[in-house]
């Protein structure tokens, strides 16, 4: 069964995949079976011609030879048994010697018909199979003359050939005996030409089913080539280069395909080329408005730290301005600051300063951190006794491992958080877990949209750009951060980062897969 599967796959790999191995194979199918089809009706025809012709030749033939017989048994004058079994003998003997060179025929005489235990003559030792029964039986019991297909054996040959077999009744009109007369005609030759009519069927069908099978080929590839470098192209458009052209040459409407394919590419790269343009611009402009903005924002925050200092001296509501304003002022500085940090990912500015990292160690110094505290909340460490070192950017990933922590404790209310580092050889997982209020439908793959907040009316200050810049920052390392939560039971985020940092930055889609246990996945 294996071995069998080991070339059956293969197989239909190639099925799957390739029209041209299809339509070659459908091809050679259909010509096989209309070919075969027509070989077969040919072939029958001329079986059944050649088997006529020489059906009606040995009827003609034997008749004479009837005749012959009855003509020896009328002129007979015998009377006696004995020596009327001479002269049939005679006859039989007459009757295959006399015609000269190779008789194409044998002989058998039974009789007188009638008694139990009839005579028999033959002129070669013929098995007694040969004469089928049905024919022996009619042309025992009536006159005339019968025919039918037979197989001929010969007594010491094992194997029989086709023929021919005529009998018939003749009459001693002396004696009233009846005798059963059988021609036996081989088919020997007839058979010979059918089986050289069948090979050359054959080998010329074969021949036809090649040929049709390569015409196939040749024209399928004929069709198929353009198709295929319009893959290969649009392949290559795919991974982003957009310059690649297809050949056109003639008019026909590979041709015009080739002038579709080549507009549509042109159209897709100036498309691309403009949104580019305007992405980069946006991110320009952010960029551009963040650092503006930051100059006249310091100012004006120095402004409010003096008012806020002072609050004391003023009356309640002024006091409650001057909180208002510093508060929100530090929300637009933190805005302004994930702002400036996303525009230099999307300009692909964002530097790493690689050191070696102990997981465990970030893990152990986050679960002090002041806002857990202030929340009352328990934090559970797990997996943290090992160290568990990666290279990477030690300010990034602090920030990572504090920003979920701080959002577990502002936005789960859940009482206990864990924390549970994990490792194999090639990479560390870090899970922030709580069992608060959880993630529910796609919530685990939004929060990290940004500006996206499950309930701003509930949201605690932030600027839903946390979780966006924390897996960048996971990205930037090749890793991946990823979010999973049931809803009303919890949600856990974990961090996953490679040991090494991968050189080059091929875009793996989601990143490393996590080797620590997910709950909630
Ligand atoms: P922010 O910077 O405003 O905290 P984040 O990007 O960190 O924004 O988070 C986006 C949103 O994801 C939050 O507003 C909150 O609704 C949701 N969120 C983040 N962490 C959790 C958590 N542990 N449990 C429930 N919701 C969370």
């Amino acid at each position: 069964m294996r071995p069998l599967m080991r070339v059956l796959r293969p197989v239909a790999l190639v099925w799957r995949r390739s029209i041209q191995a299809r339509v070659v194979a459908s091809t050679i199918v259909l010509s096989t079976l209309v070919i075969g089809a027509t070989g077969w009706a040919l072939l029958s025809d001329v079986a059944d011609g050649l088997a006529d012709s020489r059906r009606e030749a040995a009827i003609a033939e034997a008749k004479s030879g009837f005749r012959f017989a009855q003509d020896q048994l009328d002129a007979s004058l015998a009377s006696e048994p004995a020596t009327q079994a001479q002269a049939l003998t005679q006859m039989v003997d007459s009757l295959t010697g006399s015609r000269g060179g190779q008789r194409g025929y044998e002989l058998v005489l039974e009789g007188p018909l009638g008694g139990e235990d009839v005579p028999v003559r033959s002129s070669a030792a013929i098995a007694p199979g040969s004469l089928p029964s049905d024919l022996r039986k009619t042309v025992s019991t009536r006159t005339g003359t019968y025919w039918s297909f037979s197989g001929l054996s010969v007594l010491g040959r094992s194997d029989s050939e086709p023929g021919v077999v005529v009998g018939s009744q003749i009459r001693s009109p002396r004696t009233g005996d009846a005798y059963a007369m059988f021609y036996l005609f081989s088919l020997h030759d007839q058979q010979d030409t059918l089986d050289l009519v069948r090979r050359a069927l054959l080998l010329g069908g074969l021949a036809m089913v090649l040929m049709v099978g390569g015409v196939a080929w040749l024209v399928s590839r004929q069709v198929l080539n353009p198709v295929r470098l319009a893959r290969r192209i649009a392949e290559r458009y795919a991974a982003g280069s957009l310059e690649q052209r297809m050949l056109v040459s003639g008019e026909d409407d590979i041709a015009r395909l080739s002038i579709s394919f080549n507009q549509m590419a042109a159209s897709l790269q100036s498309q691309i080329r403009r949104l580019e343009n305007l992405s980069r611009l946006q991110q320009r402009f952010v960029s551009d408005v963040s650092h503006e903005l930051r100059t006249p924002l310091t100012t004006v925050q120095m402004a409010s730290s003096v008012l806020y200092d002072q609050r004391e001296r003023f009356d309640a509501q002024t006091a409650r301005s001057a909180e208002l304003l510093k508060r929100e002022l530090d929300r637009f500085e933190e805005l302004l600051s994930n702002l400036l940090d996303l525009s230099r990912f999307d300009a692909g500015a964002a530097q790493l300063e690689l050191d070696a990292v102990d997981l465990s160690e970030i893990a152990k110094q986050a679960a002090q951190e002041s806002i857990l505290g202030r929340h009352g909340i328990e934090v559970r460490l797990i997996g943290v006794d090992q160290p568990a070192v990666v290279e990477a950017d030690i300010r990034r990933i602090d920030r990572i491992v504090r920003n979920l922590l701080t959002n577990a404790a502002k936005y789960s209310g859940s009482p206990v958080v864990e924390i549970e580092v994990a490792q194999d050889d090639e990479l560390v997982s870090l899970a922030v877990r709580d069992f608060g209020v959880g993630l529910s439908g796609d919530e685990n793959l939004r929060v990290f949209d940004r500006f996206w907040r499950a309930d701003p009316a509930r949201t605690q200050g932030g600027t839903g750009l946390g979780l966006a810049i924390s897996r960048e920052d996971a990205a930037l390392h090749g890793g991946s951060l990823l979010a999973w939560g049931r809803k009303g039971e919890g949600s856990e985020f974990v961090l996953t980062l490679p040991k090494i940092v991968p050189i080059g930055d091929e875009d793996t889609g989601r990143g490393p897969t996590p080797v620590v246990r997910t709950v909630y996945a």
